[in-house]
């Protein structure tokens, strides 16, 4: 379940509007990403911060929120049919628990699956139509990780597996939960089409046969996941990042997130991928630079240096004259954009290299250098 969005804050649900605002403003500070590179906890830390903000710090958001949880967030909630779905369900349980009232036991049974509102909500309102028809065909929840990647490796891209702790469908019943090995027979309650009508309320829907659980058989339960349908377990799921990926993309895995109920669509995975800094390389955009030492006869004399690349090792004219600091533009070396298929530019910034010397000879030719200035080489340097 996630956590509840008062308590990432920090304020009690009473809160105003500025106290709100205030504690968002001081926790998103001190777990700012910025201010603790590299910290994968600040890094959660600083998205459940600002998940929670998103909707407290929103009028309407946060009243659909204090009334129906996270469900009333879905997109295409429907705030009134909700309302008048939860006092039916509400009159409904009350009337099984009093005894007596035909088909309410189902009903009782029934919202004990459910965890929360959410749940309830969450099924309801994934259907494409008007007027839903109830039925486990959820789609499973998406999931999302952080995957790091290093430098280089995100400007090449990478094809690699990862292995994920969860939950999937069992693969002995294929997650019917019946024992494939044992005999089966036709359901009496549903009569084997799995589906038992209502046609009350409000709302009229059909709803899985509690007797067979839907399959429209009665049969033993599966020795594999003690009829549950499912099995926890590690998935291995290969994974193909592309060439020139940047901090912050999500790269949508369709299909591998939560898996759904029987028959219903699993949720997708998305990775969001974090590239820890590189020691010289930087990105700004698609470009690329990189700190280069030169010698100082290179940097005097001009002279063509040999410079590393993720397509391998080019050879750079270092014009004579060239300073410290100075950039040389190579152009189409940069990094590859996933979405426009081109690539930036790479700007090699020159960085000369002076050796540690008490040799006589080196220093009486610093001194015949020191000649050559023009005047002060600090004149310029004024506040
Ligand atoms: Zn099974
Ligand atoms: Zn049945």
């Amino acid at each position: 379940m996630a956590r509840d969005y008062y308590e990432i804050l920090g304020v009690p649900k009473d809160a105003s509007a500025n106290q709100i605002k205030e504690a968002y403003r001081k926790l998103s500070r001190k777990w700012h990403p910025d201010i603790n590179p590299g910290n994968r906890e600040a890094e959660e830390k600083f998205k459940e911060i600002s998940a929670a903000y998103d909707v407290l710090g929103s009028e309407d958001k946060r009243r659909l929120y204090d009334e129906f949880g996270e469900a009333g967030l879905h997109p295409g909630f429907d705030e009134q049919q909700a309302r008048r779905y939860r006092q039916w369900s509400g009159g409904r349980q009350q009337g099984a628990e009093g005894g007596g009232e035909p088909g309410g036991e189902w009903a009782a049974e029934d919202f004990g699956r459910f965890r929360s509102y959410e749940d309830i909500f969450g099924n309801l309102f994934d259907f494409e139509q008007e007027g839903p028809a109830f039925h486990e065909r959820a789609r499973g929840r998406d999931l999302e990780y952080t995957m790091s990647i290093d430098f280089v490796s995100a400007l090449k891209g990478v094809q690699t597996e990862i292995a994920m702790d969860k939950t999937k469908v069992c693969p002995t019943c294929r997650g019917n939960g019946i024992d494939p090995g044992a005999g089966a027979a036709t359901c009496t309650v549903c009569g084997g089409t799995g589906r038992l009508d209502v046609a009350r309320g409000p709302i009229q829907f059909t709803k899985p046969c509690p007797r067979c659980r839907g399959t429209g058989r009665i049969g033993k339960p599966c020795p594999t996941c003690a009829g549950q349908g499912m099995v926890s377990g590690v998935e291995r799921i290969k994974v193909s990042i592309p060439p020139g990926v940047m901090e912050g993309s999500r790269v949508r895995i369709a299909g591998k997130g939560e898996p759904a109920g029987r028959g219903g669509t699993p949720g997708d995975l998305y990775l969001v991928i974090h590239v820890p800094e590189h020691p010289f390389l930087k990105r700004e955009g698609d470009d690329l630079t990189m700190e280069v030492p030169v010698t100082v006869r290179e940097a005097m004399a001009g002279g063509t240096i040999t410079v590393p690349t993720v397509d391998g090792r080019i050879r750079v004219k270092v014009p004579p004259g060239s300073q410290s600091g100075q950039t040389l533009k190579v152009r189409g070396k940069g990094a590859l954009n996933p979405k426009t298929k081109q690539k930036g530019d790479l700007l090699i910034r020159l960085v000369v290299k002076v050796p540690r010397t008490e040799d006589k000879e080196a220093l009486d030719a610093a001194e015949k250098i020191e000649r050559l200035y023009q005047g002060d080489v600090r004149a310029g340097l004024r506040l």
